[in-house]
């Protein structure tokens, strides 16, 4: 989407205000004993009161053979993205990580943001990747500049996980937003700057870095959402609705 009227830009920034609220409510249930059912219940749950709706549930990705079918994505430790929270339900363990990954539609306007939090005490190589996944999403909205590619983004996402010894996810990544779920272009988390689209003032971006504590594969479950690291070592996801504006990006997301 690009943002052409001030009305659409108030309705995102609005949006991105309570998708940030909800992640956080979220990310403060998170406790050893809390099923990722309870997750998915109350992200809806505040959605719906604030009078908007969730935007994931019933939506079908493009290669998708089913709606996605929860409110919330849950993706624990080895699992990537896309983990189904109300279908095979679990327990959070402490020393594990949950990635939680959530979009609403207010007035129209979908906002899209996900979190990695971890459980309790976790190990330090844990900690680290979750530091490295966070600083490189703030790298990448660093590198969204209207003048810039998509390429300067996705090489200042690389950078900062390769450089912190992670590996990046090939197959996943950030994406155009606000009129739809995923939306052109496709912003890989590693490349080169300069190349691919030209970023322009008025765009809305998903930015997503998607690191793994080992290496980059993964391989999707039979439920056809869920990824997982192929060698099952941890993956961590933090991502940000983004706002183009002259003087550099606007995190609409942030809390
Ligand atoms: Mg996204």
């Amino acid at each position: 989407m690009t943002i052409q009227t001030e009305k659409e830009r108030e309705d995102l920034i609005e949006g991105g205000k309570r998708l940030a609220a909800v992640l956080s409510a979220l990310g403060a249930k998170v406790a050893p004993g809390v099923t990722t059912e309870e997750l998915d219940d109350l992200a809806e749950q505040l959605i719906r009161a604030g009078g908007d709706e969730p935007c994931f549930l019933g939506y079908t990705p493009e290669g998708a053979h089913r709606p996605y079918p929860a409110t919330l994505c849950v993706s624990i430790n080895d699992e990537v993205v896309h983990g189904i929270p109300n279908e095979s339900v679990r327990k959070l363990k402490e020393g594990d990580i949950v990635g939680l990954d959530l979009g609403l539609r207010h007035n129209g306007v979908i906002v899209d943001a996900a979190i990695t939090v971890p459980v309790g005490q976790v190990d330090d190589e844990t900690t680290k990747l979750l530091r490295a996944t966070e600083a490189a999403l703030a790298r990448g909205i660093a590198a969204a500049l209207p003048g810039n590619h998509v390429g300067d983004i996705s090489q200042a996402i690389q950078k900062e996980i390769e450089g912190a010894g992670f590996s990046v996810v090939k197959e996943l990544g950030g994406h155009g937003v606000g009129e739809h779920v995923h939306e052109e272009p496709f912003i890989p988390n590693y490349g080169r700057t300069g190349q691919g689209e030209l970023l322009t003032e008025g765009m809305v971006l998903a930015l997503e870095p998607i690191s793994t504590a080992g290496k980059a594969s993964v391989v999707l479950a039979p439920d056809g959402y869920t990824f997982r690291t192929k060698d099952g070592s941890r993956s961590a996801h933090f991502e940000h609705t983004i706002l183009l504006e002259k003087g550099g990006a606007r995190i609409v997301t942030a809390a």
